[in-house]
């Protein structure tokens, strides 16, 4: 090839790359005063195929102010124009309310394309606020991915988050409302994940975090909280000691005495990390088509992730987007810690503390979620069931999941496809459902635990194909 007709193929292949790669423009059709429409990063990265119609109805609408928050025990309503924890009566769990009824019919699930491939794409249902932006770093609407294992299977991969963990949503939603109140220090127990979450958005927002986490969560959180600023303190012990370490410590302290304390961002223990982990909910319903599934399994340490799906789900209808039809909601947990499968089991409504518990699925070791009062009442609502995994289902469908999909999955998300296989076998599910597996995290972060929990089960797998070490030549 000659120089000047190889200058005409790059400029050829040049122009078709530009055709065919993402924008960086900023979404027409979006008012200057929308939120955040100025400066960030996120908005302004749309792929040219979605951009909307220009003078289309995409434009995001003005913000929704919080109606009120409202206590799933007693239903009182309270105000949400300063930081609430739980129901000051009853310590139900607050939910977010919106004037739902008044959005209807203006917001349409068509207008929702071309927006941000974030969480923030659904902003009128989330807390924020006019001329504020959210605290985000990316994160949600993540891949719904088809399985190649069973044609009527879908991956939801949350290992994609920020911070590599769906507990990125959540984080989001609260520490965007903590800056919103003038939160200056956060403080959660957390079981890993959640921590290295917080520390990010707090990193992200110029928030202090302080972070209490047992002492063998996976080296990833620990490290990942570490760099990001955040104050951590390892517990020689649970998840729920942990937790009770931050409440002392608050009320020691005096929040809300004044506001130079700790605020206590727990799972469900404040109002804002539901709504983030509520997006999933929607999106499963956008990325479906707007058709749910029959089936939705989801790993289940605090429960977090199920409960705003469902509170996402009765929006959805609220707004007129989906009908009244719901999929069996599906909690998997680890066999060592299964606090919600036994009481699902017995046929109570709430949970007993789990004793001992003990599994390598670190963000599974909840011996007692806040909210099992919620998750098991989705549960029945939903024509669902509860399931348990032991650490070597799990680490065998760790491995299967990565060679057979290609997906390397935190051995919670991994759960998922035990609980699946289960359901499978015992005629729960058919091949004809369609069902929605969450993988929660990424195994990327469970690096050492993996490698222990091989080695505790002293199962060298007869599948793997590492050959061994050789030196170098
Ligand atoms: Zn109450």
């Amino acid at each position: 090839m000659i120089a000047g007709e190889r200058k005409a193929d790059l400029a050829r292949n040049s122009k078709a790359w530009d055709d065919a790669s993402p924008k960086v423009e900023p979404i027409r059709g979006m008012p200057h005063d929308a939120p955040w429409s100025d400066q960030s990063r996120c908005w302004q990265l749309q792929a040219k195929s979605q951009q909307p119609r220009a003078n289309s109805q995409n434009a995001i609408l003005p913000s929704m102010r919080i109606s009120y928050l409202e206590c799933t025990r007693c239903g009182d309503h309270l105000t949400g124009d300063h930081p609430q924890n739980i129901c000051p009566k009853d310590g139900g769990v607050l939910y977010v309310r919106y004037d739902l009824a008044s959005l209807k019919g203006k917001l349409r699930r068509e207008d929702l394309a071309g927006r941000v491939a974030s969480m923030w794409r659904y902003a009128e249902v989330l807390p924020e606020f006019p001329g504020e932006k959210p605290v985000t770093l990316g994160e949600g609407f993540t891949p719904m991915l088809p399985s190649r294992e069973y044609p009527k299977v879908y991956i939801k991969d949350e290992g994609l988050n920020p911070t590599g963990s769906f507990k990125a949503r959540g984080m989001s939603a609260a520490v965007t409302m903590a800056r919103h109140y003038g939160l200056k220090r956060l403080a959660a127990p957390s079981a890993g994940n959640a921590g290295g979450a917080l520390a990010a958005y707090a990193a992200a927002a110029g928030i202090e975090a302080y972070i209490f986490m047992p002492k063998d969560v996976p080296m990833a959180n620990r490290i990942e909280s570490d760099y990001f600023g955040a104050h951590v303190t390892l517990v020689d012990g649970l998840i729920s000691d942990c937790g009770r370490m931050v409440a002392e410590r608050i009320n020691k302290d005096g929040w809300p005495k004044n506001n130079d304390g700790w605020f206590d961002v727990s799972t469900l223990k404040e109002p804002f990390r539901v709504e983030g982990k509520k997006t999933m909910g929607y999106e499963v319903a956008e990325q479906l088509g707007w058709k749910l599934p029959q089936g939705i399994v989801y790993p289940t340490g605090g429960g977090v992730g199920m409960i705003g799906m469902w509170k996402a789900f009765d929006e959805m209808q609220e707004l007129g987007w989906i009908g009244s039809e719901r999929p069996k909601m599906i909690t998997v947990q680890a066999a060592g810690c299964a606090p919600i499968v036994k009481a699902w089991e017995e046929g109570k409504s709430a949970s007993e503390m789990w004793p001992g518990a003990t599994t390598f699925a670190s963000g599974l070791r909840v011996p007692k979620a806040y909210g099992d009062y919620l998750i098991l009442d989705i549960i029945k609502k939903s024509g669902g069931t509860a399931v348990a995994a032991t650490d070597e289902e799990m680490l065998a469908a760790t491995r299967h999941w990565a060679s057979k999909e290609g997906v390397f999955a935190a051995p919670e998300g991994a759960a998922s496809l035990v609980a699946y296989q289960k359901l499978r076998a015992s005629g729960f599910f058919t091949a004809d459902d369609t069902v929605v597996l969450f993988n929660t995290g990424t195994g990327y972060k469970y690096l050492d635990m993996m490698e222990a929990q091989e080695k505790k089960l002293e199962s060298a797998p007869a599948t793997r194909h590492i050959g061994g070490i050789i030196g170098p030549y």
